[in-house]
This record gives structure tokens, sequence and C-alpha cells, in this order.
């Protein structure tokens, strides 16, 4: 038998138990919605884009050795965060149109419990701020300079996040487009590279507990102070831990504007599989802003309860990376304009 044979015959199992259990124990369920099942002792771990593998690598090590999805989705993105190479999330993140790396993070818990920075500049990790607002404070999110002070107060240090690589691409683009920030188009920057992505990643325990976080310096050369989807929880990422988990990548405009990862998660609520959740919010999109969706990219990912997950996206090209038992791949996402 296949492994993945294996998992869905795995899954069917455990669905069957836990149904079964349910109604031993006389639990009633709304008509519309059947709790789904959590496939426990099967962890697994998502996350956008191909270089969510080595991300991914991080969160299975704390996964396999029966550690929470909490700590696996912090310190899967924290690998993207710290790569200098990566130039949209963390240290080496392109620069908005004054040259400032400005950085936005939420994380969400299998408590409903979350927080997110916006705006922050000079931290490494703003995955671990988000945590410790959180944890530490009555709130959800710090902006700017107050979440700064925050990250600074609480032992982190400030960095300069501004590789030469990065501040080298921003002054040859302040040349041509004359202080303008960029369309949000994917191939607009020298060599056809995208002016964006994210990490966003999400996560399931052996206990079956859900947890994400979400990651990135948004989109290159924006205006200074804006903030895109990935630090809103609802839109760059939602967890529910009755039903699943998404998060998404690309436009944050387009995203907020549709609330997309909380659509997502409550898609899967009524029924529809992680995929076909995605694609009825890249659906969304097109419908409210047909323009803008031609000439943007977005992508979803999402992780229901019994471990099946799916993506999404508005374009061809958006990949996203998976990792369980079985498997540790990168699978490219089914698309919109075809
Ligand atoms: N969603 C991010 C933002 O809008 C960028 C991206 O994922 O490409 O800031």
């Amino acid at each position: 038998m296949t492994d993945r044979r294996k998992f869905v015959k795995l899954s069917l199992l455990s669905s069957a138990a836990v149904l079964a259990g349910n109604k031993l124990m006389g639990k009633a369920t709304p008509a519309s919605y059947v709790v789904p099942p959590t496939v426990k002792d099967n962890p697994i771990v998502i996350s956008t884009w191909p270089f969510g593998k080595p991300a991914n690598a991080a969160a299975w090590e704390v996964l396999r050795k029966g550690g929470r999805a909490l700590d696996a989705v912090e310190a899967g993105v924290r690998v993207p965060e710290a790569d200098p190479h990566n130039q949209s999330v963390g240290y080496g993140g392109r620069p908005d149109r004054d040259g400032r790396v400005t950085l936005d993070a939420c994380i969400m818990d299998e408590n409903s419990k979350c927080g997110s920075v916006a705006c922050l500049e000079h931290i490494v990790h703003p995955i671990s701020v988000a945590r410790m607002v959180m944890e530490k404070t009555p709130h959800v999110m710090l902006v700017g300079d107050g979440a700064l002070q925050f990250a600074l107060a609480n032992g982190l240090k400030k960095e300069n996040l501004l590789t030469p690589k990065s501040e080298a691409e921003w002054r040859a683009w302040l040349k041509d487009h004359k202080y303008k920030p960029v369309i949000n188009i994917e191939n607009q920057l020298p060599g056809g590279e995208s002016n964006h992505d994210t990490i966003g990643m999400v996560a399931m325990d052996k206990n079956g507990n859900l947890s994400g976080a979400c990651t990135t310096s948004g989109l290159s050369y924006k205006l200074h102070g804006r903030v895109g989807d990935s630090p809103i929880i609802g839109a760059g990422l939602y967890v529910d831990n009755e039903v699943g988990a998404a998060t998404s990548t690309g436009v944050g405009e387009e995203v907020i504007r549709i609330v997309g990862s909380h659509l997502v998660v409550e898609l899967m609520r009524q029924g529809h599989s992680p995929e076909d959740a995605c694609k009825q919010a890249v659906e969304r999109i097109v419908a409210k802003s047909p323009a803008a969706a031609r000439e943007a990219q977005v992508g979803f990912l999402a992780l229901n309860k019994k471990g099946d997950f799916g993506g999404y996206a508005l374009q061809k090209g958006f990949s996203y990376a998976v990792r369980n038992g079985n498997l540790n791949t990168v699978i490219e996402s089914k698309y919109h304009y075809v």
C-alpha cells in the first residue's frame, strides 16, 4: 500500500472511531456542521512557498518529539526570518520605498489566543515578538515604535535588517521607479523575481491541536507604514481548533478585503475540503475585485482536523511545502486564471 493510501486509510479509520465515540457520548451535532474527527498521533506541518521546506524541517523537529503545534510553527518560521537570502521575510527582507525594512507577523494557538506585530523594524524575529504580545500582554496587536520598544524591553536586540543586496536593489529601483511603490504584480523586479512572498505556516501536533504563524517583510517598496494581510488575524492567518487553520500569501490588500483566512476556515466548517475552501476564497477575490485580481497573485493554504490539506491561488506559480510522517515535499497549487 502506498504511504498516501495508508494515510488515507488511517484517516478514515480514525474518523469512524471518533464519530462512533461522539455518538456514544450523545454529543449533538448541528445540522450544517459535522465536527471533523481529529487524527491524533499524526502530526503535520504545511507552509507557503518552496522555502517552507527548510522551515517545515525545523517545525517537524518539534512535532516529531511530541511538541506543541504552537512551538513548532514559531520554530519553523524563524528559519526564513533569519535567512539573509530570503528577501521577503525578516532579516534581508526588501525594504519599503524609504529603504526601511518593516516587518509584519502574527501567531495563533489552539485556544484562539493570538498575538501580532506590524510595521516592526530592527528585530530579526517578529514572530517571537508576536508570541510575546500574545503571552505577556492583554493585547493582540502592537505596531511600529511601540512594538519595537516592547521587543527591546523583553530582551531582544536591535539589528540592522537591510542587507547589502537588498539595499543595492532598492537603490537601483529608486532610479527607475521615481519613488513610486511597485504596483502589486509578480515579476516586476529586475530578473523577473517576485516583489512579495510570505511564510504562512499551519501545523497539527500529536494531540490534534492546531496552531499557525505568518511572517513577512510585505510588499517590496511599499509606502512607509503600509501593513498587509500577514499580521491581521483572520486575513493572513486563522486557526479554529474545532475545524482547521488557514494562511495566505500574495497581495495583502485583496486578502484583507475578504478576510481571507477566516473565510477559508468557515468554508471548511461548512464541510468543504481545504482545497475547495481555498478555491472559493480565491473566487471571492475575483468576484469582489475582478480588475485587481487579474493583475495580482494570492495563494491560500489550509489544513483541517483530519490532517487533510490543500491550497489554491489566483495565478500559476504558487506552491507550498508539506511535512508529515509520510511526506516531505513541495506541491504546486492549482490556480484560477488558466
Ligand atoms: N501578503 C504579503 C503582504 O501583502 C506579501 C506576500 O505574501 O507576498 O504584505
